[in-house]
């Protein structure tokens, strides 16, 4: 088996935490997603809208973008307009940044094969910048210690902080679709420091598939976590709650569960998800059978079903107005906000409960409308 791919930076946070999942995920098949695709469409947007800003050239890349719409466009124009502010930043500092935008950035001198891409790294005389973009919404991603953009930072000083006087290190994160944008500053000594103490020898215990195996919320993102002794145990542990006398719980108590039930809730639905694919493979599980689930009438034949009901006198269409990407799409982005910008607009989300350090603002609710006042 080949030692390339199973420390990559994008998943150093996990084999960090527990060293021996690297080799289990290399040993397991890679799984895409429509999720990937729909990430690696929206990175291609936006490297596309800051080569444009930067002025060299490029070409759109719209037209073959599967999952392209008014979001991927409006949240890559929001990244490019921040790196555009932070190149601006860096040439009051500098007279001449290097600016790299899809950069390949190599961390080998302390993870065996390590290397990734940035997806803009601006280098000038006292700072070094490394900005990640995330379009996931699924889990807010923090700059602070990100151990990703330490890793390309990394490889962005071993080949960059010869040419520049680069002690100070910023990481950002932009996840415009959690509004998250999140940067941290660290010197190039600390960074350097954790590479050696901490980066190079457990990368060694990595490789070689040892170290003690330890559950937590980097479990999401691993190709065992299903069937994963440790995640198990942890999960399982989570539900050994103390409740204490009265039938009912209190308000503390439920603010003790409820950072337990994420991990909780992702461990069953990975089990069981894990389970139905062995199940319809020919496993059997004791006391469990696999049926059909609910499904929907359909037509077999849609132009047949039009031609029959129109035969019948009846109008088999409705008429609908365009969605407002569809609608976009038709008018191009300029007309569209001229003809219908002040008939758009966006509805309060649905609330969330979600943990004190979520960035987003407090929703307003009606006990928040009375404390006002
Ligand atoms: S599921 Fe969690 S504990 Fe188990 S190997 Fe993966 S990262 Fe480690």
């Amino acid at each position: 088996m080949a030692k390339h791919a199973f420390l990559s930076a994008s998943s150093s946070h996990r084999w960090l935490a527990c060293p021996p999942s690297a080799m289990l995920c290399a040993q397991e098949a890679d799984q895409s997603s429509p999720y990937a695709k729909q990430g690696s469409d929206a990175h291609a947007l936006c490297e596309h809208l800051l080569l444009e800003a930067l002025g060299r050239p490029t070409k759109d890349p719209t037209e073959d973008l599967e999952f392209y719409d008014e979001e991927m466009q409006s949240s890559a124009e929001g990244y490019r307009d921040f790196v555009m502010e932070q190149v601006e930043e860096a040439r009051a500092l500098c007279a001449d940044p290097l600016i790299c935008v899809e950069q390949r950035l190599d961390y080998s001198r302390w993870v065996e094969n390590g290397f990734g891409t940035g997806d803009c790294v601006i280098v000038g005389d006292g700072i070094l910048h490394i900005i990640d973009y995330k379009y996931g919404v699924g889990v807010l991603v923090a700059a602070t210690k990100n151990t990703q953009l330490m890793c390309y930072a990394l490889g962005a000083l071993d080949t960059f902080g010869s040419l520049y006087n680069t002690g100070r290190i910023k990481l950002s994160i932009y996840q415009p679709r959690r509004d998250n944008v999140d940067t941290y500053e660290m010197t190039a000594e600390t960074l350097l420091e954790w590479a050696d103490q901490v980066l190079a020898p457990i990368a060694k215990l990595a490789a070689a598939g040892e170290g003690t195996f330890c559950a937590g919320d980097h479990c999401v993102f691993c190709k065992v976590k299903a069937t994963c002794r440790a995640r198990a145990d942890y999960s399982l542990e989570l539900t050994k709650h103390e409740f204490t006398k009265p039938a009912m719980l209190d308000d503390a108590e439920i603010a003790d569960i409820l950072p337990k039930i994420d991990n909780l809730v992702a461990w069953a639905t990975d089990v069981k998800e894990y389970a139905l694919t062995q199940a319809l493979a020919g496993v059997h599980y004791d006391g469990y059978k696999v049926v059909e689930g609910r499904s929907n009438r359909k037509y077999s034949d849609e132009a047949k079903v039009a031609q029959t009901v129109i035969q019948a006198g009846f109008d088999p269409y409705e008429k609908k107005l365009l969605g407002v990407t569809a609608m976009q799409k038709q008018l191009g982005k300029k007309q569209f906000n001229e003809l219908l910008g002040s008939l758009v607009y966006k509805p309060q989300g649905k609330p969330v409960l979600v943990p004190a350090s979520d960035k987003r603002p407090d929703f307003n609710t009606a006990a928040n409308d009375f404390t006002d006042i």
